[in-house]
């Protein structure tokens, strides 16, 4: 029989693709657990991953219990400065301040964690192929070398190979944002400490920050794909706007933010998607690494009972938590048209769709309970989409 001849010692419990927060907080979770895990990652860490690095509050609701990383938190932000059209702004506080990391110390910290509890990590790995054999199980291609497993997680970023190379359906409402690290003068990068500013003066459809770092500003914008040409264009133009002196150096960098749409899958079989592979991010705000530890707590509960009881089934249980999550996306979505909407069409700061946003980054109450209390403007959200994504660029 073919069951007989496999070698369980030689099959992986679970294989996770990518070491960023998803993948790094769901294999700590796992090998807690005791159970066999595997991560590939096509990086060496520390590793530049383009981001604003700002985490809201709802990191710390989801990091996993043994974690900490408040060494990493550079500075803590309680006010936002939101502009429009350069004279128009307007503070508001934060109902729980937003922390400010640099990803790459970050995300190295959340890696080891998962080593030290016991995950056999592989950097310099990059997953090429994967193929599922006659007995379901995975076989997970990196190079010239094939590794087994019960389970495969892609926790493998905005282009995952894990959902394209097992046919998963994943639409994604694609937007692409750009990250600038100024190295501007101490006294620069001080006068900004504990303050972050949104701008949406440069182009509506989307908007810039300025988020404090220790050495440097970290300044980006995020926009729909189709304008991802422009990109680094209108951070520029941003950067001039802030009178910014480039001179004194700065590193650029952009990548996708993807966003799920209705019908996305998390689960086919033995695979699970995760993170930003999973679609899983904050449209309202490009927020995703709170996301990201979000879908890894939900996905850890299942995958932990598939294996314990040798059932994959219990995996459908993560799809039924993540079609919450994308009725929240959804809701998410729009929130951010009816801000966009009205700032372009009435030039005015719409505080009664921006004060929500930072309620629910802070963990206040969720996009699905704003949805569920204001029914008729989210239905009007969404009716928007047309306009924000089409007529007005
Ligand atoms: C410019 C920009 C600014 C942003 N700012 C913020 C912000 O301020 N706050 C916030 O919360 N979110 C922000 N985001 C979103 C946030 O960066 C992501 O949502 C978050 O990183 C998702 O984490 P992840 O672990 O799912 O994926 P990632 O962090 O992208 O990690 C995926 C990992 O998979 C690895 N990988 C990819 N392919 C393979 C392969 N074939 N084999 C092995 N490994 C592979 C990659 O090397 C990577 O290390 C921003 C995004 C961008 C682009």
């Amino acid at each position: 029989m073919i069951q007989a001849s496999l070698n369980r010692d030689e099959i992986q419990d679970v294989i996770i693709v990518g070491g960023g927060p998803a993948g790094s907080s769901l294999a700590y979770r796992l090998a807690k657990k005791g159970i066999k895990v595997t991560l590939f990652e096509k990086t060496k860490f520390p590793r530049v991953k383009p981001c604003g690095g700002g985490i809201d509050s709802t990191f710390f609701d989801y990091l996993p219990e043994g974690l900490d990383v408040s060494e990493f938190v550079q500075d803590w932000a309680s006010s936002i400065l939101l502009r429009y059209e350069g004279s128009k702004e307007q503070k508001f506080s934060m109902p729980q301040k937003v922390g400010m990391v640099e990803r790459a110390p970050f995300d190295q910290y959340l890696l080891n964690a998962a080593k030290l509890a016991g995950v056999k990590v592989r950097e310099n790995t990059g997953v090429d192929e994967i193929f599922v054999n006659t007995n379901g199980v995975y076989e997970i291609i990196t190079g010239s070398i094939t590794t087994k497993a019960q389970v495969v997680v892609g926790a493998d970023g905005a282009y995952s190979v894990v959902a394209r190379k097992t046919g998963m359906r994943a639409p994604r409402t694609i937007f692409v944002a750009s990250e600038w690290d100024l190295y501007m003068p101490k006294s620069i990068i001080k006068s900004w400490k504990g303050k972050m500013l949104l701008d949406c003066s440069v182009n509506p459809v989307g908007y810039a920050w300025v988020f404090p770092k220790k050495e440097f500003l970290n300044i980006g914008f995020g926009l729909p794909f189709k304008d991802a040409k422009s990109v680094h264009q209108l951070t520029e133009k941003f950067a001039k706007k802030l009178g910014f002196d480039l001179s004194y150096g700065f590193k650029k960098r952009a990548h996708w933010i993807p966003f799920a749409r209705r019908n996305s899958e998390a689960v086919s079989k033995g695979v699970v998607l995760i993170g930003d592979a999973a679609g899983g991010a904050d449209p309202a705000t490009g927020a995703g690494i709170s996301w990201a530890l979000r879908s890894s707590a939900m996905a850890s509960k299942w995958i932990i009972h598939a294996i314990e009881s040798n059932s994959l089934e219990w995996l459908k249980g993560y799809q039924d938590e993540y079609e919450k999550l994308l009725n929240e996306v959804e809701a998410a979505m729009s929130l951010r048209n009816l801000f966009v909407i009205t700032l372009v069409l009435i030039r005015k700061i719409p505080v009664k769709f921006f004060q929500p946003i930072l309620e629910i980054s802070s963990g206040v109450y969720s996009y699905t309970d704003w949805k569920n209390k204001n029914p008729f403007a989210y239905k009007l959200g969404k009716l928007m989409a047309v306009l924000v994504n089409r007529k007005i660029q």
